[in-house]
């Protein structure tokens, strides 16, 4: 393939091909300078979770200069094959994470971690007032729950585009992460909770992943790649060494191909007139 990136959209049944991603995501094009340069918002319930679902799509964000941040929900405390590794599992993730996204062009620096216990994120939905005796988990602005987490970290990167896997997945944490991230964005874009930074001025737009489970609508965008970027995204899955199944997991992908998806998702808000016609 002579271009590393082919990006199509599919929409009313017909299928438009682009060469580049700012015109398959409709991106305003950089009028000189830094003012078109959009910041896009990775949200991932587990650290593996993008490379496998986006790890083509972040390569392409990161060629068209966009600037990519990465929030991990979870720890990954409870990702240990072996019992040796059962108390230093969290570290040991955290330094294969930094090496993944490493090898798909996005720095250390650009990847935070809320640092939540993995698997047990349905204790922490919402926000509610952090309890210094029950909870184990770092309060921030005296408060703990997703909800706070996510507006703070959206206001932070004000982002114009977040991306994050399904709600269809059958892991809690990414029916979890799904869900208190779609309220957040617009509790963000909200006057409320203000010391959790200047409200968004636009609601960001957001676009599902799939990881495991397959996209509950067919999704819109698709991106393709030559070798190169397939390979790095395949080394960027087996940086995750201590994941015992990784080397199958590797296969799998190899053998599906350089192929990614998008489902772009457009919230249809509650009038009475969505329905009136219906009943005239
Ligand atoms: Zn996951």
């Amino acid at each position: 393939m002579s271009n590393e990136f082919q990006f199509s959209r599919l929409q009313d049944g017909q299928k438009q091909r682009y060469e580049k991603l700012q015109d398959v995501i409709g991106m305003k094009r950089d009028q000189g300078g830094q003012g078109g340069r959009e910041t896009w918002l990775f949200v991932s319930p587990h650290d593996d979770d993008l490379v496998i679902g986006a790890g083509l799509w972040m390569q392409a964000a990161v060629q068209a200069g966009v600037d990519v941040q990465v929030v991990v929900v979870t720890d990954g405390r409870m990702g240990y094959c072996t019992i040796e590794q059962r108390e230093t599992i969290a570290d040991i993730r955290r330094a294969e994470t930094y090496e993944s996204f490493e090898i798909l062009g996005v720095g250390r620096q650009q990847v935070a971690y809320i640092g939540y216990p993995d698997g047990a994120l349905y204790d922490l939905q919402g926000r509610r007032r952090h309890r210094a005796a029950t909870d184990n988990v770092a309060p921030r602005q005296g408060h703990v729950g997703l909800c706070n987490e996510f507006v703070y970290h959206l206001r932070r990167t004000r982002p114009a585009r977040v991306l994050v896997p399904t709600i269809a997945d059958l892991h809690p944490d990414h029916q979890i992460t799904n869900n208190e991230l779609m309220i957040s964005l617009f509790h963000a874009s909200g006057a409320i909770w203000p010391e959790l930074g200047e409200p968004l001025r636009d609601v960001p737009a957001v676009y599902e992943l799939a990881i495991y489970c397959d996209f509950p609508q067919p999704p819109q965008l698709e991106l393709r790649t030559g070798d190169e970027p397939f390979n790095k995204k395949l080394a960027g899955i087996a940086a995750y060494r201590s994941q015992l199944q990784i080397a199958q997991l590797v296969e799998n992908m190899r053998e599906a191909g350089p192929f990614e998806y998008l489902r772009e998702m457009n919230f249809r808000f509650y009038s009475p007139a969505n329905h009136k016609s219906a009943f005239e």
